[in-house]
């Protein structure tokens, strides 16, 4: 009997494949216990956590514990209602807050994750008759919003200013254009030639959105984001984040100095019909940013062991995403997926834990170990890792085992 999933039957194929060879699924991984940002117990061992996003360590931060604690107890578990009904409460406009403090803009909006931020704006602001132009390796959520909004997709290669230019220039001068960037490519861990990007923009008369998910609280003088680190953050009129990944909690957001802005809080749907985060989770962001503003010896640390990282795995023989280190995130190129799932079991069993990345998620069929760094891995923990890597690398065959 055929049905609505035999469309699935390819990939049901290639995962059943896969697990036959006996690897542990690397995509049902548990966390029996987490013990700190670093380190987890799974399947039993003690495990260097080396895949989340988990950059700034803010996770267990005692500040921010203890705000989330105090909002549960102050406010309960959830506000069950929408932003513009009941779900308003005081740490959601404190959050806000926060964040413009951060970036120092006009307008925060708090979103219920990055994914719905990324889908409410992109979908409100630019609709049918629309051109959004974006790098063709964007992030699921960007393509979703694109979708949602039934805007007219122009794709450019990656981080390839002269292709932004050539496309900007054959939209029709009137139409309405919003340029899509990241600062940071989550999965190579490369950063956008933003100053040039913005600039081509900008000179064709196109909004810019940057995605900062992959930045925040780390790159550029306040952590604003890679548009700060190149100068170009005034330019800007909307940067989307996250709380999932240095703020160290879940939720999404946009700020922007727009003078209508305010009026997306009506208009959005992503943000209107969902319910808003519990009151927990806001304290324990708006605790986590406001910290993250002061924050520059970790960052000097994080990139340190991001240094460090990216120079042992070369040393190692391992073929990386960047030249050099450009980020928190360590992209190794594994040959095939048959190979990086070997290599990431192997990284498992020596007490490792990276994020095994494939197709779609990958730019041109890559399977990825993709490594993310924290502030608060220490000097030691990196090199106890190049010490797995290599063990792991000789174990899978990834590596020579002269
Ligand atoms: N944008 C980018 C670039 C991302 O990598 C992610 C998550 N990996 C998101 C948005 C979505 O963030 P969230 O986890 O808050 O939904």
């Amino acid at each position: 009997m055929s049905d609505l999933f035999d469309k699935f039957q390819p990939l049901i194929d290639q995962r059943e494949a896969l697990l036959s060879s006996g690897v542990t699924d690397p995509f049902n991984l548990v966390m029996e216990k987490v013990e700190s940002p670093t380190v987890a117990i799974c399947n039993g061992r003690r495990t260097i956590l080396l895949g989340t996003y988990n950059y700034m360590g803010m996770t267990f931060d005692p500040d921010v514990v203890e705000a989330g604690q105090q909002a549960l107890a102050d406010y309960g578990s959830g506000t069950t209602g929408s932003r513009v009904l009941n779900g308003t409460y005081a740490g959601h406009k404190a959050c806000e807050e926060a964040l413009r403090d951060f970036y120092a803009m006009d307008h925060a909006m708090v979103f219920s994750t990055g994914y719905q931020a990324n889908l409410g704006i992109i979908s409100t602001i630019a609709g049918k008759d629309d051109y959004i132009i974006l790098d063709i390796d964007s992030h699921a959520s960007i393509y979703d919003g694109c979708a949602l909004g039934n805007a007219q997709i122009v794709p450019f290669r990656h981080n390839d200013v002269e292709a932004l230019e050539k496309r900007l220039k054959r939209l029709p001068p009137e139409a309405g254009k919003l340029v899509v960037l990241e600062g940071v490519y989550s999965m190579l861990g490369d950063i956008a030639p933003l100053k040039e990007m913005v600039a081509v923009s900008k000179a064709a008369g196109a909004m810019v959105l940057v995605d900062e998910a992959h930045s925040m609280g780390f790159i550029g003088e306040h952590g604003r984001g890679v548009a700060e680190e190149q100068g170009v953050i005034d330019d800007i009129d909307f940067i989307i984040g996250t709380f999932s990944k240095s703020v160290g909690t879940v939720g999404g957001f946009c700020v922007s100095n727009h003078p209508k802005f305010e009026i997306l809080r009506l208009v959005c749907r992503p943000y209107v019909f969902t319910a808003s985060l519990p009151p927990s989770v806001v304290a324990t962001a708006a605790t986590s940013i406001r910290k993250l503003m002061h924050g520059s010896n970790k960052r000097a640390h994080l990139w340190e062991n991001s240094k460090r990282l990216h120079g042992g795995l070369r040393q190692l023989g391992f073929t990386l995403g960047t030249e050099e280190p450009q980020s928190a995130i360590i992209a190794v190129i594994m040959p095939d997926l048959e190979k990086g799932a070997a290599m990431w079991e192997a990284l498992l069993n020596e007490g490792v834990y990276v994020n095994l990345a494939r197709p779609p998620a990958t730019p041109a069929g890559m399977t990825l170990l993709r490594c993310s760094l924290c502030a608060e891995h220490s000097s030691e923990q990196v090199e106890e890792i190049l010490g797995k890597f290599e063990r792991a690398g000789r174990a899978s065959g990834c590596l020579d085992t002269h």
